[in-house]
């Protein structure tokens, strides 16, 4: 049982989510993590005890714990409102441990209070997917239009955001994968198809939740000019060359990196006016692998849970 430093509180794990991240963790994809480690960055649970210096959170208060673990507080990023770019960072499930759990303990500061009245398993996707997909759909631009390449956790909740402000959702899936294709229109979005395919209309804007470099020269063919492509994940695989022409004409490709505290207070205010309503699938945490393999092999539709 992990003891709360100065600071920290312990958690009562009730639900923590399976992201991609954490795949990428468990493989090996991702430079000098804390070894052992355990993963899980969607953490939902109750403070079970608060150590010292502790004010602002009570014992028995619904907590959420997202990516974003501490920060320096003072490196440049920090003192400029960018802390999800810290110099110093650490970060739940990856370099300190994380809610594939019954118990963690966490830095009380970068801990959000969840509503008591919603689902605990249909809360946790929005620790991570929910606020680095918020990031990302904010770097994306106002436009009217915008694509989604990789239909899963992310891009399910991303999707009702955007649905609920007027927008029209362009979802792409791997090539042939008609569950995920019917997903996203049964979520509103008006056209799905393979990420080989062209869209209908020229997009504003597109958003890439899947790791696969290859989409990039592929959205920034479906922008139209001006257009930007953000890369929401933390590891894709090599970018292909392109010919500049499809860059052209101020197209830009920006990636998206970890979040702020600020995103997540604006997205946890967003979420329940726009009436997000998760598709989560509920593993045990002895399921843990199980749900890891799932979504590896892209078998489930919305966001996977662990209840411990
Ligand atoms: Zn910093
Ligand atoms: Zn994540």
């Amino acid at each position: 049982m992990p003891v709360p430093a100065a600071g920290e509180i312990l958690i009562e794990i009730s639900a923590c989510g399976v992201c991609r991240t954490d795949l990428h963790v468990v493989d090996g994809d991702l430079p000098d993590p804390k070894l052992p480690i355990v993963p899980g960055h969607e953490i939902v649970g109750r403070v079970a005890a608060c150590g010292a210096g502790v004010l602002t959170l009570a014992v028995g208060a619904r907590v959420g714990v997202p990516w974003l673990g501490a920060t320096c507080g003072v490196c440049p990023y920090c003192r400029d409102d960018r802390e999800n770019l810290c110099d110093r960072p650490l970060f739940t499930g990856y370099t300190r441990d994380g809610g594939f759990a019954t118990h963690t303990v966490a830095d009380a500061r970068y801990c959000f209070a969840l509503p008591e009245d919603a689902d605990v398993a249909a809360l946790a996707p929005l620790m991570c997917a929910g606020l680095i997909g918020w990031r990302s759909y904010r770097m994306a631009g106002a436009g009217e239009s915008l694509g989604i390449y990789g239909f899963g956790a992310a891009a399910h909740i991303l999707a009702q955001v955007a649905i609920w402000q007027g927008r029209r959702v362009y979802a792409f899936t791997r090539p042939g994968d008609d569950d995920a294709q019917h997903f996203a229109r049964r979520l509103g979005a008006v056209w799905a198809g393979g990420s080989e395919e062209t869209p209908p209309e020229r997009l504003d804007a597109a958003i890439i939740f899947a790791p696969v470099g290859a989409l990039v020269p592929a959205a920034l063919r479906a922008v139209k000019k001006g257009g930007r492509v953000v890369c929401g994940g933390i590891h894709m695989s090599d970018i292909p060359a392109f010919p500049y022409r499809i860059l052209w004409e101020e197209r830009q490709i920006v990636s998206v990196a970890n979040l702020t505290r600020a995103d997540a207070h604006e997205f946890l205010r967003v979420a329940p006016q726009a009436g997000v309503k998760t598709e989560v699938r509920r593993y045990t945490l002895a399921q843990a692998n199980e749900a890891l393999a799932d979504l590896r092999e892209g078998r489930l539709q919305g966001a996977a849970v662990l209840i411990p």
